[in-house]
């Protein structure tokens, strides 16, 4: 067993998910207290130049699963793929993001290769002894657990947003080792993927959010918030009240039954706050709330709140950033 950290990249269609150089923050904090080192195992087809950013993110050996047998997403087949490198290269801890795709994978990983998996985690610390002391958000946001896992390998996966991407060095190069299929066969493959909303960005991957809730009484009042996200960067989300009533599509929900997100601003735009919202936006780093009801319960876990009409506050509030990013 050695000290290493080995972060399994999330690419789509050839490009690396934001989430995967925020695994690799992680892994530098772990291996640089334990002298281990961090690699990186990449799987898709036409994905061998992924490699070079992966080391110029600080991995040091990337493993490269490239075949056209890859090109689409198989549950099995990757997790087979994955538990055969983890158990030749015996990793002190495996990490993989806490996204669909990565919930979908890391518990098949685990289960193949016998390791306790901590999921959908904020935060690893390494501590002394080579175990991870792992925090995750439970009871839909209500409690906070820390968490030991007594395996080896120690698995995590990790919410996106949960820690600032690793800056890239050019010219920093790594051991690239190329992965070879054995026995590809895998049960099901994914044959398809429809993009829900187009290029707007994904909630999930957002750095900021704007979400709008019942409150905003329709679709077409989503425009303010539409011009708000643009004006900040922000992806626009949705409560279950909005996406039930077919204001929003369901892949914008934040809440237990929609998307986890962790980013660093939520605005949250009419919306109550009822427990199953706040389970999946109760980790934002800041969290600003604009409702007319000063009992409202999402002030309580607000870091700003504005009570007042939205109609009225939103548009004052995207002219302020306007002519902050005017003075810039
Ligand atoms: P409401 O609770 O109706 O709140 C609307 C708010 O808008 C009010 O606080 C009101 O004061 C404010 N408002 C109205 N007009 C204005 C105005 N002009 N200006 C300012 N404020 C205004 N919900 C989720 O969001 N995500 C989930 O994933 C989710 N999963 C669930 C799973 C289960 C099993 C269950 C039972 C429920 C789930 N829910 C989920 C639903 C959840 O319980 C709430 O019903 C929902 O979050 C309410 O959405 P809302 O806050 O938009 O609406």
């Amino acid at each position: 067993m050695s000290n290493n950290v080995l972060v399994i990249a999330e690419q789509r269609g050839g490009t690396l998910k934001k989430v995967t150089f925020e695994l690799l923050t992680a892994a530098q904090q772990v291996a640089g207290k334990w002298g281990g080192q961090v690699d990186a195992v990449v799987l898709g087809a036409g994905v061998r130049a992924l490699a070079e950013l992966l080391a110029q993110a600080g991995a040091a050996k990337v493993y490269v699963a490239d075949d056209p047998a890859l090109a689409r997403y198989s549950p099995d087949g990757y997790a087979g793929v994955l538990a055969n490198l983890v158990r030749r290269v015996e990793p002190a801890v495996v990490l993989v993001s806490a996204t669909f795709w990565g919930k979908d994978l890391a518990p098949r990983v685990a289960a193949k290769v016998k390791a306790g998996l901590a999921s959908d985690a904020t935060g690893i610390e390494g501590q002394d002894g080579g175990r991870l002391l792992v925090t995750r958000p439970i009871y839909a946001g209500k409690a906070i657990a820390k968490v030991r896992i007594n395996t080896t390998p120690q698995m995590v996966s990790l919410r996106p947003n949960s820690y600032p991407p690793a800056a890239l060095e050019a010219g920093r190069a790594a051991n690239v080792e190329a992965v070879v299929l054995d026995g590809y066969q895998p049960q099901a493959v994914v044959t398809d993927f429809v993009k829900a909303g187009g290029e707007k960005l994904d909630v999930a991957e957002a750095n900021i959010i704007v979400s709008g809730g019942r409150g905003m009484g329709g679709s077409e009042q989503y425009a303010i918030l539409e011009e708000l996200a643009s004006v900040l960067g922000a992806a626009v989300g949705a409560s279950r009240a909005a996406v039930d009533a077919g204001w929003r599509p369901h892949s914008d929900q934040v809440g237990q039954t929609g998307k986890t997100v962790s980013p660093n601003l939520y605005i949250a735009c009419g919306i109550s706050g009822a427990i199953q919202h706040l389970a999946g936006m109760k980790t934002s780093k800041v969290i600003v709330a604009i409702n007319k009801d000063p009992d409202a319960p999402i002030f309580k876990v607000a870091d700003y709140g504005i009570v007042g009409d939205l109609f009225k506050v939103v548009p004052l509030f995207t002219e302020e950033v306007k002519k902050l990013k005017a003075a810039e």
